[in-house]
């Protein structure tokens, strides 16, 4: 769905569908580069990542394998719970594996965290975060986020797999609602 299907709905678009495509083919070739040789194993966080992990894994020329795991997030509001819990876990064993988990959107940084010493204590060889979007307070963090697609002011934001109650996930942007959506 294009932005301008919601116009009503939406402020404004922050990151188009071009600009998304272009930085995902750059991240592509760097993760190339950096894997070469090794076994690559992809871990898309439910549902948010869903079409960075589709566009992301095609934009690779390379074999991957890809792994879901889905854990507790913001719910329908638009602040932080800070609480996560394990939804669905992933199917395959990491253990010694090379692992890029593959994210939407960091804002405070505390589900990732919590989700990279969850993975770290299975023993993969190692493991990596890519996030499409970091929001400034995720920079503070301690985890190390090697790859960005951009970084956003700190905005609630939809489209391209993140959502607002559920709807918002098909837009092939990312922008801000506008206020009347939240009242
Ligand atoms: P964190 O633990 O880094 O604060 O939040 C991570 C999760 O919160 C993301 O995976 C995403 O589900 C949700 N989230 C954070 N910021 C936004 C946002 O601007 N829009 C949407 N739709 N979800 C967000």
């Amino acid at each position: 769905m294009d932005a301008e299907h919601l116009a009503s709905d939406l402020d404004r678009v922050l990151v188009s569908e071009e600009q998304i495509h272009r930085r995902l083919a750059e991240l592509a070739r760097t993760i190339e580069a950096d894997y070469e040789g090794k076994d690559l194993l992809l871990v898309g966080v439910l549902r948010g990542a869903v079409m960075m992990m589709a566009d992301l894994a095609r934009s690779l020329d390379r074999d991957v394998e890809m792994d879901w795991m889905a854990v507790s997030s913001y719910g329908s509001g638009t602040t932080s719970s800070g609480v996560v819990r394990i939804l669905k876990d992933l199917d395959s064993d990491i253990t010694d594996r090379h692992v890029v988990v593959v994210e939407d959107i960091i804002d405070t940084g505390l589900t990732l965290s919590w989700l990279v010493s969850n993975l770290t204590s299975r023993r993969p060889a190692s493991v990596e975060i890519c996030t499409l979007l970091r929001k400034p307070d995720a920079q503070q963090m301690a985890v190390e986020v090697r790859y960005v697609g951009f970084d956003i002011p700190d905005e609630f934001v939809v489209g391209y797999g993140l959502d607002y109650a559920e709807r918002y996930r098909n837009l092939r942007s990312i922008a801000t609602l506008a206020a009347h959506v939240y009242s």
